[in-house]
């Protein structure tokens, strides 16, 4: 159909002049799709000519571009429904993208027959470029705002949404994993930040090969980190990534030059569908109590929170409470082991230990009560009273004898023990150079500047830095090189096992070597005349054992050092001038 045909003349004249003033194109197809008019504008928009439309079906178009969109208009025209706006594209000679946005409305003969199609054309090219830009822009902004600069992986906000949209729906299950690196602060200080980073991405990834499709991994901050699993029931899920990622940590993290193997503590916390503790930070508290417990266990070791934990949680919190008041109120009190020369049995040192026994009555093991002053920050201030009665027993213990007191790592780097101990010595008149500072190997462990110089100025100062418990954790003779330890004292799970030969040989060799750089061995722990014969066998200077004395309050030990000296004394036959003190 011709467009003479299609419509009058009067209608004609306005159809062109309308073409004229509109920056659109306009169109007109007859009654089979076939473009019969289109403006000559179309040609500033797409640089095709009207010819070139002209005669051509929309579908022959269609093809001839290879254009995209196309189809919901010819839909549209099949069913002679009118359309708007709707888009197409293709890629022109140039290789670039071009977008048209075509609108349509169908037209009527006389007789209501169908006879083609009228509308608009326009490109729209520049402005989906725009869109396209703005919305790249818009998802990059997001992922910066979503996540984390260093990892790539979502941040604390992020996590925090979705774990607020999970619970808000209360037929959603789902497991909260909280990661945490162990002993992250001491790979930052031993071996600067960009090793630190590089273990934090390393680390980044382990936890998204865990990871399944679908769950969210996240760094809360520092070295905190959490996957989000949704749709698991049971902790099963959960359980399975931390013995994947508990697997991991044998493979170790090459930074520079220093090859490092890490390990993290892991708290599962799984939330079941219709489970009705749905508050965010409920379920936060839940998960760290279980990473507390991992690290309680001796770190690298993943736990699911449970009614357990949570009692062993309020018990522990109970116990700090009254530690602390205890230490407030001066009830930790120091009881004192001698320490004897292998050869003579005479007491040459005694070791403060800290006693604590609670409200009830109830004796708690330093082994208990101490650790948990560590994590606390109770330890400086429990160290103090210990420190302050041991300065008291030195003024009336025989000016030969020894006071040995154990230092905690935690109480050391800042300076505060150093002050701590010269305010305390000198206000009791102690000379520094009665006590042993006993402190375990942990003190080396990362080389940790600030500890090396405090334990220095101790020494300056006139007090002997011994290692402890040497054999019960790395047990490495390299550490002896680090610092200049005044004496060793051997852990007593090495007397434990004198009966095995491997045991007999290492103890033997240690002896050795200890002698060979000129310092001496204490043996603790010995309780039977076996262990004592193996010792002295073996050249071991002093020991320290039930098989000589327990640990005892001051007032006992005074008489305890005063006789046993004396009847050693009498055997070996030589003065000394220590019972007129210690008697006193
Ligand atoms: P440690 O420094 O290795 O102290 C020696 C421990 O061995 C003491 O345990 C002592 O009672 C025990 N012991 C001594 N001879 C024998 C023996 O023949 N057989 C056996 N089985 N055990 C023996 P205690 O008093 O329970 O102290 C345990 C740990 O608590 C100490 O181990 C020390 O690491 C820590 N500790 C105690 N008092 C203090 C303190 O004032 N400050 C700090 N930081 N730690 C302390
Ligand atoms: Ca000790
Ligand atoms: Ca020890």
């Amino acid at each position: 159909m011709q467009l003479e045909v299609l419509i009058n003349p009067y209608a004609r004249r306005q159809l062109l002049a309308i073409a004229e003033v509109t920056s659109d194109w306009i169109w007109l197809t007859d009654e089979n799709d076939r473009f019969i008019y289109v403006s000559p504008r179309v040609y500033d928009h797409v640089r095709v000519r009207p010819e070139e439309f002209v005669g051509r079906t929309r579908s022959e178009l269609r093809d001839s571009l290879g254009a995209t969109g196309l189809p919901d208009i010819e839909r549209r025209v099949a069913d002679r429904l009118p359309f708007s706006n709707l888009q197409y594209g293709w890629v022109g000679s140039d290789n670039e993208e071009q977008f048209v946005e075509l609108s349509g409305k169908p037209l009527w003969a006389k007789d209501e027959s169908f006879a083609g199609y009228i509308g608009s054309g326009r490109c729209v090219t520049d402005l989906i470029k725009q869109q396209r830009a703005l919305s790249q822009a818009h998802d990059q902004l997001q992922l910066r705002v979503e996540t984390d600069a260093l990892t790539g992986l979502y941040n604390r906000e992020y996590f925090n949404n979705r774990i607020n949209e999970l619970c808000q729906d209360a037929d959603s299950s789902f497991v909260l994993i909280l990661a945490d690196l162990d002993n992250f602060k001491t790979i930052n200080d031993t071996y600067g930040h960009r090793a630190g980073d590089d273990v934090l991405v390393e680390f980044s990834q382990r936890l998204r090969s865990v990871a399944r499709a679908g769950d969210i991994v996240c760094r809360l901050g520092g070295d905190e980190f959490a996957i989000l699993a949704p749709a698991c029931e049971g902790v099963a899920a959960g359980q399975s990534m931390a013995t994947r990622l508990l697997d991991l940590q044998r493979r170790p993290i090459v930074t520079g030059e220093t090859t490092l193997i890490i390990s993290s503590s892991i708290g599962i916390h799984g939330v079941s569908a219709g489970c009705k503790d749905r508050e965010v930070h409920s379920l936060f508290h839940k998960a760290d109590l279980a990473l507390y417990r991992a690290k309680a266990l001796g770190r690298s070791k993943a736990v699911c929170f449970d009614a357990e934990v949570e009692s062993t949680h309020k018990k522990e919190n109970e116990l700090l409470v009254e530690l602390d008041s205890a230490i407030k109120s001066d009830q930790i009190e120091a009881v004192f082991q001698p320490i004897v020369d292998t050869k003579s049995q005479r007491v040459v040192g005694v070791e403060a230990l800290a006693r604590w026994q609670r409200r009830n009555g109830e004796p708690v093991s330093p082994m208990v009560f101490i650790p948990l002053a560590e994590q606390h920050g109770l330890i400086s201030s429990l160290g103090r009273l210990i420190l302050k009665q041991a300065a008291i027993a030195s003024t009336k213990i025989c000016g030969s004898i020894y006071v040995s007191i154990n230092v905690s790592v935690s109480q050391l780097g800042s300076g505060d023990f150093a002050r701590q101990f010269a305010e305390l010595t000198s206000e009791y008149g102690a000379p520094a150079s009665r006590f042993c500072l006993e402190v375990t190997e942990s003190v080396c462990i990362g080389e940790n500047s600030a500890i090396l110089s405090e334990l220095s100025e101790l020494q300056e100062m006139g007090a002997k830095v011994v290692l402890d418990d040497f054999g019960a954790g790395h047990s490495s003779l390299f550490y002896l090189q680090k610092f200049s330890f005044a004496k060793i004292k051997l852990d007593r799970a090495f007397l434990n096992d004198v009966d095995n030969d491997r045991a007999r040989a290492i103890l033997s060799s240690i002896s050795a070597l200890a002698e060979a750089m000129g310092t001496p061995v204490v043996a603790e722990g010995v309780e039977t005349s076996h262990q004592h014969n193996i010792i002295c066998g073996d050249g071991i200077a002093e020991a320290q054992g039930y098989l000589f004395h327990r640990p005892m309050p001051l007032a006992k030990l005074l008489p305890t050092i005063s006789n046993v000296n004396r009847d050693r004394q009498v055997a070996l036959a030589s003065p000394t001038d220590c019972f007129a003190q210690a008697t006193n």
